[in-house]
């Protein structure tokens, strides 16, 4: 715990409430600046590039200074990101907890481990900003879609990779589905500014901890070793029975293709990528309420993540050495889309391993079940899946949402769930007006001839 002093003022700042985005930039920065030389760690805050709605994405990076000042050998680097998925606040919330919460414990490690840290609390602040004045289940980025009409954003845990092989599989003319992985790999701007982070320095020296809810697990990448799957679990252990391992399948399909951690260990040749699920609100009364984590359980998530982050330090900074020899093996990269910011990217793309994919289907908590439609033979092609690989638990039963079709049409409607209620509510006052107008007319008419006639009979009687 930081305690008093400055990371404590920080720490009842970051650590109570979900702060709205321009309020945790202003931290994040503060952070750099008020943290900056206490207990020997250099800390420094780094505007990686704007959003479409020119909101900054902010990394901080803290490393030991002594070790810094003699410029040692590339230090391992250990990078944590939050909130790829808007609607999940727990993990960017917990990952800008964690810096100033546990800075003493960081500065410890820092002293007397070979690493270095890193910190990317928000990967899509425009979609967090559209969950707090919108649509509090949003998911994806928001950057309109070129051919999209309406609709916005992109999911950006379905944006990385190499096409056909860890990206695609899906409509790219999906563009209202929750999974909507975009036209081509990299094209949401965030995608490409965490492609860039990852890719900066020596990938083989750095361990990615890419922190999502609400699942309760700890994923490896697709079609992982032997060892990874052991690293996995090591990590899920440390959590103190929190989170576990969870095996992926090697189905190949549209709902798991696109994963940045698979990218990023397969392709970017980082020493391991794990996703990991902190736990969503303890009892949701239904599926959107599971991501409404209360603010009271921002410091427990950071405390367990935070173990975790440890163990991983524990995990590869011990071999360090081997990863010297690591650097010949890295995985030379496949041609992914460049063209807007420069990067070379080696195109030896000798090793196409078939895509394999998340395996949802065993993974349950008590209460929930993370859906998981099997294998959907025929849905393969349509890229409107039902899961959201690592987040979708639902109520009930995953057999609520085995047709891939129906939890489509939900998906369909809970995106513009606003817009078109709006519109049909509009429709249905208009039609009410003009239905009683014609009404009102046609007793008026139908009284003044009734009149009428009553006056002829009279007349005629005279
Ligand atoms: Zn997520």
């Amino acid at each position: 715990m930081a305690g008093a002093g400055t990371a404590g003022a920080l720490e009842a700042r970051a650590c109570n409430v979900y702060l709205r985005y321009d309020s945790t930039a202003e931290l994040l920065w503060r952070i750099a600046s008020d943290l900056n030389g206490l207990h020997g760690v250099s800390v420094r805050a780094q505007e990686l590039a704007r959003t479409s709605e020119d909101r900054p994405l902010i990394t901080v990076t803290m490393e030991s200074m002594q070790r810094a000042e003699r410029s040692l050998e590339d230090p391992l680097e250990v990078l944590m990101i939050g909130g790829m998925h808007a609607r999940e606040w727990i993990s960017s919330a917990s990952v800008l907890c964690l810096m100033v919460r546990h800075f003493e414990r960081l500065a410890e490690i820092l002293a007397t481990s070979p690493v270095r840290l890193a910190f990317l609390a928000n990967l899509n602040p425009d979609g967090y900003a559209y969950t707090r004045t919108t649509q509090r289940s949003w998911r994806r980025t928001r950057t309109p879609l070129p051919r999209g009409g309406k609709f916005a954003g992109i999911d950006l845990n379905r944006n990385f990779g190499v096409a056909n092989e860890t990206w695609g599989f899906g409509n790219p003319e999906a563009f209202f589905s929750e999974l909507y992985q975009g036209e081509y790999p990299f094209e949401a701007l965030e995608a490409r500014a965490l492609r860039d982070l990852v890719l900066a320095g020596n990938p083989a020296r750095r361990i990615v901890l890419d922190v999502h809810c609400c699942a309760k697990v700890v994923f490896p990448v697709y079609n992982a070793s032997e060892v990874r799957v052991a690293e996995a679990t090591q990590l899920a252990h440390a959590s103190q029975g929190v989170l576990r391992y969870r095996e992926r399948s090697d189905v190949i399909d549209a709902k798991n293709t696109g994963i940045a951690v698979d990218w990023m260990e397969r392709y970017a040749g980082v020493r391991a990528a794990f996703m990991l699920e902190v736990p969503g609100k303890a009892q949701p009364v239904n599926f959107h309420d599971l991501f409404r984590v209360p603010a009271s359980a921002i410091a427990g998530t950071t405390d367990m993540i935070e173990l975790i982050l440890e163990e991983a330090v524990k995990l590869y900074a011990q071999d360090l050495s081997g990863a010297n020899s690591v650097e010949s093996e890295q995985p030379r990269l496949p041609e992914v889309d460049n063209s807007d910011d420069g990067i070379e990217i080696d195109n030896d793309d000798g090793d196409a391993n078939v895509l394999q994919a998340v395996d949802m289907r065993e993974t349950k908590s008590e209460s929930f079940v993370i859906a998981d439609a099997g294998p959907l033979s025929g849905v393969r092609e349509s890229g409107f899946l039902p899961t959201l690989a690592e987040d979708v638990p639902t109520p009930d039963e995953s057999a609520a949402f085995e047709d891939a079709i129906i939890f489509d049409a939900f998906t369909k409607v809970e995106d513009n769930q606003d817009m078109e209620s709006v519109h049909l509510l509009a429709a249905i006052f208009v039609l009410g007006i003009a239905t009683l107008a014609l009404c009102v007319e046609v007793i008026r008419r139908c009284r003044e001839r009734w009149h009428a006639w009553r006056m002829e009979e009279a007349r005629r009687k005279l």
